[in-house]
């Protein structure tokens, strides 16, 4: 039995789908769903999304989105991102990245134009050969033409603005082609961001789009691991490796089964809180590899096979992620393959 918990709320997904169409009038939302969503397990929440009406899903390989065609089911558009391989799409859409991957491919395709991420994409100067002579074009059904913003959740950051002008131009030589530009945060940025195809990832699974304002997506998982232990320890007594905590007072530590193996930073070390039926206690000493000890002295209730709450409502992962130096995005997508994965239906 795993000692990782992560309890995803289906609903909770499919609810915040709903406020991002409504905030994105001017066009349809997709979901990214690489990395297996985000780490939260892409099949149970991309058929939520298709029942809710979500017609248009991205992926990051042809892997990726040959398994999430299996859980969807012929209809939906599936579209990969990266790793395109000729003659490998059958039943997805490439977004086709340079002027060499057009060869040998016909039907439907997205574009992707770099207008400044310097990534992936054709360069705008490739896009203006292509409005001059489009025979490369010929056999292709050009779907969307996107671009990937780089720094959406700063809306101050001048690269906005660059960026979508850019794009604009680049789209002269393409009128009739409908457009996709903003990622979740993009959505945020206002109407002249707006397209026809957003493309979404991290707001759906509750990571905060605006960054220093009040989150406006709900949360939608809660991670907890097991307490394996309790054990009562001396004043004077230290706890886990490099006896870096020491009891200050007769302590009441518990041990609970998961650690850095499951993608919880060493760097969380003194900072982070976890929670029981509505009390809060700190981490204590280091996150091992397997294992993590709190302080639950004078904490009711808890006892050996209980589930303390590490992220959650009450600490969500953006939170957490910033204990830890990083970002949500970063935190998600490394939490374990060892953790039970329970789902609640939308
Ligand atoms: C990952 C990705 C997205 C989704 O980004 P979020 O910030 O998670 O919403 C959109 N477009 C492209 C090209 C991506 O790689």
């Amino acid at each position: 039995m795993p000692h990782g918990l992560l309890t995803i709320d289906c609903g909770a997904v499919v609810r915040n789908w709903r406020r991002l169409c409504e905030t994105h009038a001017s066009g349809a939302v997709a979901a990214v769903l690489k990395a297996d969503a985000y780490g939260l397990g892409a099949a149970p929440i991309a058929t939520a999304l298709r029942d809710a009406g979500c017609r248009h899903f991205f992926v990051a390989t042809v892997e990726e989105g040959e398994a999430l065609r299996g859980a969807l089911g012929e209809g939906p558009m599936i579209a990969v991102l990266g790793g395109f391989r000729a003659g490998r799409h059958k039943g997805l859409t490439p977004v086709l990245n340079s002027v060499e991957q057009f060869e040998g491919h016909s039907g439907q395709v997205i574009l992707h134009v770099d207008s400044g991420m310097s990534r992936l994409g054709l360069p705008l100067s490739e896009l203006e050969a292509l409005a001059a002579d489009p025979a490369p074009l010929e056999r292709l059904e050009i779907l969307y033409v996107m671009t990937h913003l780089a720094a959406a959740e700063e809306p101050q950051h001048p690269m906005n603005v660059a960026q979508l002008a850019r794009f604009n131009e680049a789209c002269l030589g393409l009128p009739r082609a409908r457009r996709s530009i903003a990622n979740s945060s993009g959505i945020f940025l206002g109407p002249r961001f707006g397209s026809d195809l957003a493309r979404p990832g991290a707001a759906l699974y509750g990571l905060n789009p605006t960054p220093g304002h009040a989150n406006p997506m709900e949360p939608v998982f809660t991670l907890s691991g097991q307490i394996l232990q309790l054990r009562d320890i001396p004043a004077g007594q230290t706890v886990g490796y490099g006896g870096a905590w020491l009891a200050t007072r007769p302590s009441r530590i518990a041990t609970i089964g998961i650690g850095y193996a499951d993608g919880l930073p060493r760097a969380l070390e003194g900072k982070l809180q976890g929670r029981y039926q509505g009390q809060e206690f700190p981490m204590v000493g280091r996150v091992s590899m397997d294992l993590m000890t709190f302080d639950v002295t004078g904490i009711r209730g808890v006892k050996p096979g209980r589930w303390i709450e590490i992220i959650g409502p009450g600490q969500d992962a953006d939170t957490v992620a910033g204990m830890a130096g990083t970002i949500g995005y970063e935190l998600l997508t490394s939490l374990g393959r060892r953790f039970r994965r329970d789902y609640t239906p939308a």
